[in-house]
């Protein structure tokens, strides 16, 4: 299986048709049916890793201030707790919490709902440890790589470029902020030269990366997909694109695509 990072956006991308839940959707019809998703999403940032280990994890609605509808969206993919075991077992030594109370948040099943619509691949969710540093997890993703053996596709779900003050709230202009699309551009750079050592250190590249990630929770999903990576992977970047001046949705993914 490759593995994959999707810049989540808007949490109404799940009830929209644009071109990114259009990309979303080419995206799963290319992957065929893995036998399992596991899930990095960054609206899972707590302090700890865990992991869902629930029959029928609930479709968790964490955002405010949204049409009825997208409250109403329930996306009821089966949990796969023999996985959520295994995602255990090979993070060790790392301590890992086993979770029956989280569920699906919108990083996972805004961008799920349009990859597999018909919610019948299991996804787990494993969460983002709020104080650990960046080589925390991207060692966490090299531990995880083997998964990928299995039929495991392993998903980060965040935004590369992340800053909500400077989102530019229902206008939505095309075109990217400068810093951003350096920024963007300077990523884009150095993850298709396999140079993660300097995304792990992303706070090292300067004011266009602090202003990029002003916060780490939705960088932190990309450094488990590098760290997932094998020599040999071909890299891709199956979405592009900036939502409100300030969001990258760039989608990377990290296989051998025919
Ligand atoms: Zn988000």
């Amino acid at each position: 299986m490759p593995v994959i990072f999707f810049g989540h956006g808007n949490p109404m991308n799940a009830l929209d048709d644009n071109a990114y839940t259009r990309a979303w959707s080419d995206a799963g019809r290319r992957l065929g049916r893995p036998k399992a998703v596991l899930s990095i999403s960054a609206h899972w940032y707590v302090p700890g890793t865990m992991v869902t280990f629930a029959e029928r994890p609930r479709t968790i609605h964490d955002f405010g201030g949204f049409p009825k509808s997208l409250y109403e969206v329930a996306y009821p993919a089966p949990g796969d707790p023999a996985l959520a075991a295994r995602v255990a077992a090979a993070l060790a030594p790392a301590v890992v919490t086993p979770d029956l109370r989280w569920g699906l948040d919108h990083g996972t099943w805004s961008v799920l709902a349009h990859v597999f619509p018909e919610a019948d691949v299991p996804v787990v969710q494993l969460s983002i440890d709020e104080t650990q540093p960046p080589e925390y997890h991207y060692a966490l993703g090299k531990s995880l790589s083997a998964l990928r053996d299995e039929g495991v596709l392993i998903v980060g779900s965040g935004n590369l470029v992340h800053n909500l003050e400077a989102y530019a709230w229902g206008r939505h202009p095309a075109e990217p902020l400068d810093w951003a699309a350096r920024f963007e551009a300077r990523a884009r750079a150095l993850i298709a030269a396999g140079d993660d050592g300097s995304l792990v250190d992303y706070e090292m590249l300067g004011k266009d990366a602090l202003l990029s990630a002003p916060t780490p929770e939705h960088f932190l999903p990309l450094l488990y997909v590098l760290g997932a990576r094998r020599s040999g992977d071909r890299v891709s970047f199956p979405v592009e694109g900036f939502d409100g001046g300030s969001i990258s949705m760039l989608a990377v993914e990290l296989g051998r695509r025919t």
